[in-house]
């Protein structure tokens, strides 16, 4: 019943603390787990449950314990530096790509870790160079992802996480083709070689279709 049961580092631990967040929402307390165990993870639930740290919390645990690479020095290509993330997070909006960020700049206080964010309506040059500081862990909505993606920004070969938050309000809002192409093999990783968890209010036939397509061997949680 408190974050000390999930066997997480100091780091992590320290900055649950910092936060103030006392016990884990029913969310986190399933999901980290689940998430340190490496397993890929489908979970139905709401905006306010928790969810944004059930899935940063573990996946930067596990980062801590890899050992954050130089993801600025990974790569140089056309004169530009070439960005490679470890852990990505697709996001809907805006507001929800911010709050993720927010969230992910608390657990990562006093890493080697550094987060980004980057989303469309906003001036692409200043997001290209807050990424060559460093990127680590990217929090991106899937039109201005795929932006980057185009221009040689970001390259997801070194990507070993992968997030879909809010599954459900990206298919409504027409990302389906984004996020495809963000996933696709020559893209990313293959499922198994990475590690993906989905998170969606709803479970329809369409977001079924999406865990098929990129979760492995995964579990189904709902809360
Ligand atoms: P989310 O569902 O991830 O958008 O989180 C909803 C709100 O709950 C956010 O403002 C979080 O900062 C807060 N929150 C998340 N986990 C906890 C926790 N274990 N204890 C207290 N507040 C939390």
């Amino acid at each position: 019943e408190s974050f000390e049961d999930c066997s997480l580092g100091e780091i992590v631990r320290n900055n649950i603390a910092l936060s103030r967040y006392s016990k884990p929402t029913p969310v986190q307390k399933f999901a980290i787990p689940i998430i340190l165990a490496r397993r890929d993870l489908m979970a139905c639930a709401q905006t306010g449950s928790g969810k944004t740290a059930a899935f940063l919390v573990p996946i930067l645990n596990q980062i801590y314990e890899m050992g954050p690479v130089d993801t600025n020095q990974a790569g140089r290509q056309y004169g530009r530096k070439k960005m490679f993330p470890m852990a990505l997070v697709l996001a809907p909006t805006r507001e929800l790509a911010s709050q993720i960020y927010d969230e992910a700049r608390k657990f990562a206080y006093r890493s080697k870790v550094r987060p980004c964010v980057v989303y469309g309506g906003a001036d692409i040059g200043a997001q290209m160079r807050d990424l060559d500081k460093g990127c680590h862990l990217l929090v991106a909505t899937p039109g201005r992802l795929v932006d980057m993606m185009e221009r040689g920004k970001v390259g997801l070969d070194h990507c070993k996480f992968l997030v879909l938050d809010e599954a459900d309000r990206m298919l409504d809002m027409g990302f389906e083709p984004q996020i495809r192409r963000i996933v696709e093999k020559d893209n990313m990783p293959p499922s198994g070689k990475r590690q993906t968890n989905m998170f969606s209010a709803t479970f329809p036939k369409e977001i079924q279709m999406l865990a098929r397509d990129f979760l492995d061997n995964y579990i189904f949680l709902a809360v």
